[in-house]
């Protein structure tokens, strides 16, 4: 314990001393049945609605088991897919790409890009013609709206 905290007062913030990290039973940041600052844990509120086996807060576990159909669980939304290096379920064909939020164009597996262009105005280019000659040529670019990434053509489609 700091000496400050010994002496005079701790500095709460919610259930936990930002000073010494001290935790006391009272206003905790609940997340459902977990404090999202001491790490507590209590018994209700459990997110049984993603896994219906075992809480994936607290890891208290039901007693139930998952009603598997396909992929699937009938009861919550875990889902049961075993995907293979190009990111594709190998039992339902589903494809489900790991995504970063910080680089929410590209998957962190395989790697595959997947951008949202939109059109975003047009620039001169100079071409140079078969005479020899430079002309200014309009194309049109495109942008992504999730990282910013410009290009002349979308990809896949034809001139
Ligand atoms: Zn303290
Ligand atoms: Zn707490
Ligand atoms: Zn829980
Ligand atoms: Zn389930
Ligand atoms: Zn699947
Ligand atoms: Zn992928
Ligand atoms: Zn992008």
């Amino acid at each position: 314990m700091k000496i400050i905290c010994k002496l005079f007062w701790h500095s709460w913030i919610g259930c936990k001393c930002s000073r010494c990290g001290k935790t006391r039973d009272k206003n905790h940041n609940w997340y459902g049945c977990w404090c999202a600052r001491c790490f507590k844990t209590k018994d209700e509120n459990h997110n049984w609605k993603d896994n219906c086996e075992e809480c994936p807060r607290c890891h208290k576990t039901t007693g139930k088991v998952h009603q598997r159909r396909g992929c699937k669980c009938l009861n919550c939304r875990k889902t049961f897919h075993k995907l293979n290096e190009q990111c594709q379920c190998i039992y339902c064909g589903m494809t489900i790409h790991e995504i970063d939020i910080l680089k929410p164009c590209k998957c962190k597996i395989c790697c595959e890009e997947n951008h949202q262009y939109t059109k975003a105005g047009t620039e001169q280019e100079k071409i140079e013609t078969d005479y020899g000659e430079h002309i200014w040529n309009t194309i049109q670019i495109y942008k992504c709206t999730a990282c910013g990434k410009k290009i002349k053509k979308i990809p896949g489609q034809g001139e």
